[in-house]
């Protein structure tokens, strides 16, 4: 295991008994490649079996027993604690946890007992001197140091990434909660000797991510120190389903890679620390897709036509930066469009993601009334775009619409779902607008999957593109920008197949 390139996955249990500890070892041994016995959280009438369930455990194991000052469960004495640490020490265990500021002779260490992982944890924020604080931590050269820190931003990201890849190997540095996630999935950039998981529905630590998303979702064993990454960022981004997208495509294609989520407070910050962890690629949200503009080396005309970046791309060293909610709206039409069904649209809103659709569909020469709530923005988007305005509220409104009706695309947030009730008929932001049937209406809208305006449109014989479609239409596009290749075939199928 020393010699190991590629970081550790350690499972810490969550169980409060051995017995449920041993069952969660043996349900996760396939994913993981040791575990971390968290004494700390089991039951007390437990603490004895421990030196029992070293001997039984059919993986390596570390034994720790946290504070409740460094985040974990314990809150017994502390004399109570050594005299377990103790015992730990002379049980078959490989690792043993032991705290920076325990005292020299607190614990007293066998010849051959287990190596001794020599923490030190803040679970407030992110201490400054991290590189000489690590070198601080091994008392021996046998001991491996382990710093887990809070991070509450980008600029402490980079600062825990810096000092982890300047610090002597072996050691183990993590960023606790949601800012730390990448220093959890990309542990092999930062050259850490193990990250820790764990699953049951309870975490272990702030940040854990379970061992199937950390293999499954985010590729953790195909990781290695060169690995190309390409990632999300935004805030929030714990909701997205963006990794998992590009992920399983990076897989399929056999493309060496990884898509990890970070959550990032300010982008230009972000893109400092991007080489330290090799990104190569990004897709961008809310509330950076206007702001990583001003950051772009070469900006893609679609930037400029959608008014906003979504995709950055490393390109010769520099940031070129892309907008493919444009290309992605525009996949489910494109044979529509060649066959020459769609030459005058209505498109409702006037939002972000309506100047993208609105310069789509303009560059494609198809002809496009803006229909808004708002008619001076509305007005404004038609004009910079060569398109004709209305108000939703106009009184022939149902007669304009019938003008551009070749397409109806709905582009305002009317539909979505809420979390207190689900989308009622009066969710459809053009209700009283008859439909005839020959029209394609596509709700951007992705959730729910059928809108209320889908729903009637689906009765009234229409055509229907679902707002999904043009979510995995902008992510091929991305992917295609990042790697070079197309999205695979087959799990494009798969993907829309589970469409509704
Ligand atoms: P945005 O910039 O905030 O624009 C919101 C639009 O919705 C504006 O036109 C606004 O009209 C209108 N609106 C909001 N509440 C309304 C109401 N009660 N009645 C009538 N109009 C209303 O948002 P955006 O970025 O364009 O996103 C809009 C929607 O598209 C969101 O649901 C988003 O999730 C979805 N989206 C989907 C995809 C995809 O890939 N499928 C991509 C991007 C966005 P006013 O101008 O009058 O305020």
């Amino acid at each position: 295991m020393e010699g190991t390139a590629r970081p550790l996955l350690c499972l810490s249990l969550t169980e409060p008994n051995l017995g449920a500890c041993l069952d969660q070892v043996r349900a996760h041994r396939h994913l993981v490649d040791m575990v971390e016995l968290r004494v700390d959280l089991l039951h007390p009438a437990h603490w004895g079996g421990i030196a029992r369930f070293a001997s039984e455990c059919p993986l390596p194991a570390l034994c720790t027993i946290r504070r409740t000052r460094d985040g974990g469960g314990w809150v017994a004495p502390e004399a109570v604690r050594r005299r377990l640490l103790t015992a730990a020490a002379r049980a078959p265990f490989r690792f043993l946890d032991l705290e920076s500021d325990l005292p020299a002779g607190a614990v007293p260490l066998p010849r051959h007992g287990p190596r001794i992982v020599r923490s030190l944890h803040d679970i407030a924020g992110t201490p400054q001197h991290l590189p000489a604080l690590l070198r601080s931590l091994p008392r021996s050269g046998r001991e491996i140091p382990k710093l887990a820190v809070t991070p509450h931003g980008c600029a402490d990201l980079a600062r825990i990434v810096g000092a982890a890849q300047a610090a002597p190997r072996p050691h183990i540095v993590i960023g606790m909660g949601d800012f730390g996630v990448p220093t959890r999935l990309l542990a092999a950039k930062l050259g850490s000797w193990l990250t820790f998981t764990s699953t049951g529905g309870r975490t272990a630590a702030p940040g854990h991510l379970d061992p199937h998303a950390m293999q499954r979702r985010y590729r953790f064993g195909a990781v290695g120190a060169t690995t190309p990454v390409y990632g999300l960022i935004g805030n929030p981004v714990a909701h997205s389903r963006s990794p998992q997208i590009h992920n399983r495509g990076l897989a399929a294609a056999g493309v060496p890679g990884v898509y990890v989520p970070f959550l990032v407070d300010e982008a230009a910050r972000f893109l400092d620390l991007a080489a330290a962890l090799g990104v190569r690629g990004l897709s961008v949200t809310i509330p950076h897709k206007e702001t990583v503009m001003d950051l772009l080396d070469r900006a893609d005309r679609s930037v400029s036509g959608a008014g906003a970046c979504n995709t950055l791309v490393q390109e010769r060293g520099r940031w070129a930066g892309y907008n493919t909610d444009a290309a992605g709206f525009m996949e489910p039409l494109a044979a529509m469009l060649a066959g020459g069904r769609i030459r005058r649209a209505t498109v409702i809103g006037a939002g972000g993601a309506a100047r993208a659709i609105v310069w789509a569909l303009r560059e494609e020469r198809v002809d496009v009334l803006i229909a808004n709530r708002t008619l001076p923005r509305a007005q404004a988007l038609a004009a910079q775009m060569d398109a004709e305005a209305v108000a939703l509220t106009a009184p022939d409104l149902a007669q304009r619409i019938a003008r551009y009706s070749d397409l109806i695309v709905q582009s305002t947030s009317v539909g979505m779902e809420r979390h207190d009730a689900a989308p009622a008929a009066q969710d459809d932001p053009i209700a009283h607008v008859p439909l005839a049937g020959h029209e394609v209406v596509y709700d951007i809208v992705y959730a729910p999957p059928e809108t209320p305006l889908l729903k009637r449109a689906r009765a009234a014989g229409c055509e229907i593109v679902f707002g999904r479609e043009m979510l995995l239409g902008q992510a091929y596009a991305q992917f295609h920008l990042f790697t070079g290749v197309q999205y695979p075939a087959a799990e494009r199928r798969r993907l829309q197949e589970a469409r509704p």
